[in-house]
C-alpha cells in the first residue's frame, strides 16, 4: 500500500498535517505510538490558543484528531522502528508493518527532561512525576514541590493545587521564563511558595518518596524539604533516536529546517516541537503542520 505522504507523531503538529493533507486529498496516513495529542494531551486547559477561550489539552487533542478522520486520514496506533528516507519511494517500518509514501512529516515532538537529581529514577511513580495531569489527584492533601521555572511548571504547580495541601515550586534561578500572567497567579496563590535561587540534589524516602536535599546555589547551603511528591518540568528533549543517523540535526537535537519544513533530505519535512525553532507552543506546531503538508504536497507534484 503506497500513500502520498505518511506523517509519524500525533501531537498538535501531526495532526494539523493530517487535517490539511486530508483536506487536499492526499492519501494521508498518521502514525501514532502513544497517546494522540502528544504533549498537549497532558496540558490540562489551554487558554492561548486563538479563537478558543479555555480547553482542556485531551479535548483539542480529541478534536483535531476527529477533524483530521472526518477529512479521510487513515489512523494507525504502531511504534516506528525504522525509516528508509533517502530514496524516492519512503519506507516507513514498524513491528507489525512497513508502509511506504512519497513523502514523510515527522512530528515526534519532544519529551520531558529529567532534572538529573540523586534517585530521581529511583522514585519515579513512586513520588516523582512528569504529568500533573495523570498523576495529580493521587496527590490530595498533601505537601509536593514542583521543580522548574517555565510555563509548564507554574500552569502545572496551579493546576496542582486542586489537589495539593501545599507546593513548593523550586526553580534554580530567581528569573523565570514562564509568563508573567501566570507567574503571578501563582504568586497569589495561598498553596504555592518559591524556593528560588535552588537545586534539587537528591531524593530520598522508604520505597516512596519522603524528602528532598535542595542545594541553596548561593549560599551552598543544603536542606531538607519533606513532600509526598515531586513533579519535575524542567523542559523538554527532542525525540529523535529513530531519525539520528539519517536527517541534520542541531547541536541539541532538533531538526535543522527553516519556516518551510523541509530537511536536508528532500521528501522529508518536520513539523513542531521537533522542529529547530524560537517557540515551542500548541499553535507554533499547527501552524508547522499546516506548512508541512503544503510543503509535502508541492513536493509530490513536483516528483
Ligand atoms: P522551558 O521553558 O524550557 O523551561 C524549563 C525550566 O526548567 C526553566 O526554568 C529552566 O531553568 C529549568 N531547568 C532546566 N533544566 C533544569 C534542571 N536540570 N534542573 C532544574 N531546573 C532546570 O520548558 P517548559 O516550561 O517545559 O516549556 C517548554 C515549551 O512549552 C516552552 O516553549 C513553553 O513556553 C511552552 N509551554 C507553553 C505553555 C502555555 O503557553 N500555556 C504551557 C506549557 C509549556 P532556567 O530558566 O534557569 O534555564
Amino acid at each position: 500500500m503506497k500513500y502520498d505522504v505518511i506523517i509519524v507523531g500525533a501531537g498538535p503538529a501531526g495532526l494539523s498535517a493530517a487535517i490539511y493533507a486530508g483536506r487536499a486529498k492526499l492519501k494521508t496516513l498518521l502514525i501514532e505510538k502513544e497517546s494522540f495529542g502528544g504533549q498537549a494531551s497532558t496540558t490540562h486547559e489551554v487558554e492561548n490558543y486563538p479563537g478558543v477561550f479555555k480547553i482542556t489539552g485531551p479535548d483539542l487533542s480529541d478534536n483535531m484528531k476527529q477533524q483530521a478522520i472526518n477529512f479521510g486520514v487513515e489512523i494507525k496506533q504502531e511504534s516506528v522502528q525504522d525509516l528508509i528516507l533517502n530514496s524516492e519511494v519512503k519506507v516507513v517500518k514498524t513491528y507489525e508493518n512497513e508502509f511506504k509514501a512519497k513523502a514523510i512529516i515527522l512530528a515526534m515532538g519532544a519529551k520531558p527532561r529529567l532534572a538529573g537529581f540523586k534517585n530521581e529514577n529511583k522514585f519515579r511513580s513512586m513520588g516523582v512525576s512528569y504529568c500533573a495531569t495523570c498523576d495529580g489527584a493521587f496527590f490530595e492533601g498533601m505537601d509536593i514541590a514542583v521543580i522548574g521555572g517555565g510555563d509548564s511548571a507554574i500552569t502545572e504547580a496551579l493546576f496542582l493545587t486542586r489537589f495539593a495541601k501545599s507546593i513548593k515550586i523550586i526553580h534554580r534561578r530567581d528569573e523565570f521564563r514562564a509568563a508573567k500572567s501566570l507567574l503571578d497567579k501563582a504568586k497569589e496563590h495561598e498553596k504555592i511558595e518559591f524556593i528560588v535561587n535552588s537545586v534539587v540534589e537528591e531524593a530520598q524516602g522508604n520505597g516512596v518518596l519522603e524528602k528532598l536535599i535542595i542545594r541553596n546555589k548561593i549560599t551552598n547551603e543544603q536542606s531538607e524539604l519533606n513532600v509526598d511528591g515531586c513533579f519535575v518540568f524542567v523542559g523538554l528533549d527532542p525525540i529523535n533516536d529513530i531519525i539520528k543517523d539519517k536527517i541534520d540535526l542541531d547541536e541539541s537535537g532538533y531538526v535543522k529546517a527553516g519556516e518551510d519544513t523541509k530537511t536536508n533530505v528532500p521528501g522529508v519535512f518536520v513539523a513542531g516541537d521537533l522542529r529547530q525553532k524560537p517557540l515551542r507552543q500548541i499553535v507554533t506546531a499547527s501552524s508547522d503542520g499546516a506548512v508541512a503538508s503544503i510543503m509535502a504536497e508541492k513536493y509530490i507534484e513536483s516528483v
